[in-house]
């Protein structure tokens, strides 16, 4: 065990400079990569060739840039602009820095260091590790709700976009029928969007432009059958926003695309053609009211993939009294608990940093008889977080604090319980499953040797911000120094975010031309 007292984010750099001193000479250690997405794309990229033989494996062959998969379901980008192939990604000027098998990942045998995989055209394979790093991200949650998989749309892949836009076009197509019934009309032309978060936002905003700017010239005789309808749990869109940002993507949708809010309603039930759901305020009856759809999209919940639920349940059994774990449970260096040589990061992990409770003897020691406050804490806060991740500024916010009171012990170590309880993972995004990746292959060049790994400081997020489309040109952005919420440079500031986190020039091109090509000709109306 490693005492705090001993640990510092120095003592790490100038193990590592001495270690620099003399070049790793050991043999390549085979590293094996579940995953090409987010984490995945970006832990490899930047992984030392020489030090590392790497392997990844994951059933699809291409990288998703899964911020422009609303832009797809409406065809306001095609799909190859949101793609990147791994064959590519492989190399890197020139020089192959990964292997790759289109396989996906059924079974880990931790103990002897093996994976099992099941080939995408049948067959399956192992392959042996030394270290192992799952980044196999997450699916969508449909919280056991009935029959939400059999008649849902997903919006996790590009193949789900292409398949949301094929459906939206085929409904087009029946509702213009002679022999389709005016109600059979409303019913098609019904599009429901489940959840009021950036996704399920941005897809309704972008249904909502590509009905007025686009269908509204080929289907005019069906527009006045067009409705869309978004249905949101909590109290307002865009939850994890400022709620001034809430409120204008709420107008831009209502007033200006005429989308149907149904905000403080939980979905109950989907079914081939009508959606079930109740009120949750309070007081509110609890009877169902149902809509008839012609397509929902269930943008909502992140829920594991069967390989993670396979890993959780046959190795971190339920405890009695605990809920339920969401992800895999990683220590606050991305180690899978009790397995010291494979990694969790990206959607898939989720961080279960050491308590800081349990440090409290040493930590109150450490601060002496004059100073066991609350500010002693703050100030050391910054090293301490190199160790204890729910100390750095995202997490915990010193400053707030008010009184400067000296603490008997009892009172110290319940504070420091509060700031346990007050942690939060990662959360589920691109954002921050590309800086864990990054992350991890720093730790993994700067440290070759197997027992230079655990001391690393503690993966600590940043939040640069976060973007969101809310349809008829406006976008909005809650960023770390100010808010934007719309305005015509809304857009263009958007898509130049966008096109600057591509991560090469072959999509941002791609991307770049989709949006010339929709500006002057519009969205293609075929399928
Ligand atoms: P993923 O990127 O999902 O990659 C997982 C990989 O694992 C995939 O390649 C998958 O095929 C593979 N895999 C699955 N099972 C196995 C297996 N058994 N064996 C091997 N491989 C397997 N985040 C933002 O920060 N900003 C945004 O604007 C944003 N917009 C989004 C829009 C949409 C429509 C969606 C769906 C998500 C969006 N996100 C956004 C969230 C972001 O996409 C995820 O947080 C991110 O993809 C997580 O990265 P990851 O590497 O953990 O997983
Ligand atoms: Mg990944
Ligand atoms: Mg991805
Ligand atoms: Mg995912
Ligand atoms: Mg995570």
């Amino acid at each position: 065990e490693r005492a705090f007292s001993t640990f510092s984010f120095q003592g790490f750099m100038k193990n590592v400079k001495s270690r620099n001193a003399k070049p790793y000479t050991g043999p390549p250690q085979k590293v094996v990569v579940l995953g090409t997405g987010w984490a995945s794309v970006n832990f490899f990229r930047h992984l030392d060739p020489n030090i590392y033989d790497v392997t990844v494996i994951s059933p699809r062959n291409y990288f998703t840039f899964t911020p422009l998969l609303p832009s797809v379901c409406a065809g306001t980008l095609s799909p190859l602009s949101c793609i990147e192939p791994v064959r590519s990604l492989t190399y890197r000027n020139g020089r192959k820095v990964a292997d790759f098998y289109e396989a996906h990942c059924t079974d880990v045998d931790f103990k002897n260091r093996i994976v099992a995989c099941d080939s995408r055209q049948g067959g399956h394979f192992k392959v042996k590790y030394d270290y192992l790093v799952i980044a196999v991200g997450s699916e969508s949650n449909t919280f056991g709700i009935k029959d939400v998989a059999a008649n849902a749309f997903f919006l996790k892949e590009v193949e789900h976009a292409m398949a949301i836009r094929k459906k939206v076009m085929n409904n087009f197509e029946l509702a213009a029928l002679p022999q389709t019934s005016e109600k059979e009309r409303d019913r098609l032309l019904h599009f429901v969007v489940v959840g009021g978060g950036p996704t399920g936002v941005e897809s309704a905003a972008e249904f909502a432009d590509f009905i007025k700017e686009d269908m509204s010239k080929y289907f005019p005789q069906l527009i006045p059958h067009v409705s869309i309808s978004l249905i949101e749990g909590g109290s307002r869109l865009l939850g994890t926003y400022p709620p001034d940002i809430s409120a204008f993507a709420e107008k831009t949708l209502t007033e200006e695309l005429h989308v149907k809010l149904l905000l403080r309603s939980t979905v109950v039930g989907v079914d081939a053609t009508s959606v079930r759901y109740v009120s949750n305020e309070p007081g509110a009856s609890k009877e169902p009211k149902e809509l008839l759809h012609g397509f929902v999209l269930w943008a909502s919940g992140v829920g594991e993939v069967p390989l993670v639920k396979k890993i959780i349940a046959e190795n971190f059994p339920n405890v009695e009294g605990k809920p339920r774990l969401r992800g895999l449970p990683v220590d606050a260096q991305l180690r899978l608990l009790n397995q010291p040589n494979v990694y969790a990061l990206g959607d898939c992990a989720a961080i279960a940093p050491p308590r800081l409770a349990d440090a409290a003897q040493e930590l109150f020691s450490k601060a002496g008889a004059a100073e066991p406050t609350p500010q002693w804490l703050g100030r050391h806060a910054p090293t301490l977080a190199q160790q204890f991740p729910q100390l750095s500024p995202l997490k915990f916010n010193f400053a707030k604090l008010q009184s400067n009171e000296h603490l008997p012990a009892d009172q110290f170590k319940s504070f420091l319980a509060e700031i346990d309880a007050a942690y939060r993972p990662p959360a589920p995004t691109a954002q921050n499953a590309r800086q864990e990746g990054i992350y991890l292959a720093k730790v993994f060049n700067e440290c070759p040797h197997p027992e230079e790994k655990a001391d690393a400081p503690a993966f600590q997020e940043t939040w640069n911000g976060s973007l969101a489309y809310v349809g008829s040109g406006q976008a909005v952005a809650h960023l770390p120094y100010f808010n934007i919420k719309g305005g015509f440079l809304s857009l263009p500031f958007w898509k130049a975010v966008y096109t600057q986190m591509q991560i090469t020039w072959r999509s941002r091109t791609i991307c770049l031309f989709d949006w010339l090509k929709t500006f002057f000709a519009g969205r293609d109306v075929g399928r």
